[in-house]
């Protein structure tokens, strides 16, 4: 039987009415007593490195992640981590950067009704996960309502519906039925041993465009960040208002990429001459078909490893768990 350690962290699946609104209150091993068919699935482990709302995340709770599957690696098969839903895209994304080429599945899950609710979706995430985590697939993954989700690709796009995941500018990697795990997207195994990254660069700032922005959200956004994303529109593009914001900001040596607020099929800057000059200006950076998740936690990570503009830019073009297609 295989082994899965069950990494608790808080969010909905584990919270109870407090009165004042749900938090976290359930331990891994309460969560457990309401799944009794786990047992025929895997051998179980647990651990709560920490108990909150999703809300509440941070990059250095990524890191207290990466520490404990990094520490447990060898001794488990799989790890699944409940989370809440509201972050778990975050945290899935910035796993898939701190945690790369790994041989053993890593599977976050949630729930949007409690698991001690009479009608919820928790018991099923939660032996999705287990089920998934024992198919000895690999990378990271968000696995809910019957979904495979690439660790980069996730998006909470419902804020109540049990489907509340989907899979932006990428297929599904597998859908569960029943207890079977059904693969769409084949297995992509670079043969690189897996690594394990230990520094994130916080101070990344996503600034969205909207029309009549003040001029100065740019500069003030640049003075308290090393990575600022602008999510622009459409295909692409900065209003000529901001030009010489942009300019000031990359004279400083900050770095900055365009994204787009359009959900689906991503950004291309050279189509629009507002976008053009930009590219042919700066060579700025963009993020094609990302999601802003993994654009964001991507540029924390290639932040953290180099202070050098070429190596962040190759870093950040470079693709990773199927982030990036273009
Ligand atoms: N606010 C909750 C959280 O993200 C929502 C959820 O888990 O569904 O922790």
């Amino acid at each position: 039987m295989k082994k899965i350690l069950l990494i608790a962290t808080g969010g909905t699946i584990a919270s109870e009415q407090t009165g004042s609104g749900l938090a976290p209150r359930l331990h891994p091993e309460d969560l457990l007593r309401y799944v009794p068919d786990a047992a025929s699935i895997c051998e179980l482990d647990t651990v709560q490195p920490f108990h909150i709302d999703s809300t509440n995340i941070s990059p250095a709770h990524w890191l207290t992640l990466t520490g404990i599957i990094e520490e447990n690696y060898e001794k488990y098969d799989g790890f699944v981590i409940s989370h809440g839903t509201d972050t778990m895209a975050y945290t899935a994304a910035a796993l898939s950067y701190l945690i790369q080429n790994t041989k053993k599945p890593i599977v976050l899950t949630g729930a949007q009704k409690p698991i001690s609710n009479e009608s919820t979706d928790a018991k099923t995430n939660l032996l999705d996960s287990l089920r998934f985590a024992c198919s000895g697939d690999c990378g990271v993954a968000v696995v809910f309502g019957g979904k495979v989700i690439a660790g980069t690709r996730a998006r909470k796009t419902k804020t109540k519906s049990y489907d509340a995941f989907t899979s932006i500018n990428f297929p599904e990697i597998a859908a569960i039925h029943d207890t079977r795990v059904v693969r769409y997207v084949p297995f992509s195994d670079n043969g690189r041993e897996p690594v394990f990254y230990h520094r994130l660069n916080s101070r990344v700032f996503l600034l969205k465009l909207i029309p009549g922005i003040a001029q100065e959200a740019f500069s003030l956004a640049g003075e308290f960040c090393d990575g600022l994303v602008i999510e622009s529109y459409g295909v692409g593009g900065i209003p000529d208002v901001y030009l010489d914001e942009l300019d000031d900001l990359i004279q400083k040596g900050k770095t900055v990429i365009m994204a787009t607020q359009v959900t689906q099929e991503g950004s291309d800057i050279k189509v629009y001459e507002v976008g053009e000059r930009l590219k042919k200006r700066y060579h700025l950076l963009e993020t094609y078909d990302m999601t802003l998740e993994a654009t964001v936690t991507k540029l924390m990570w290639a932040l953290g490893r180099s202070e050098d503009p070429e190596e962040i830019r190759r870093l950040f073009c470079t693709s990773i768990n199927y982030d990036l297609l273009f």
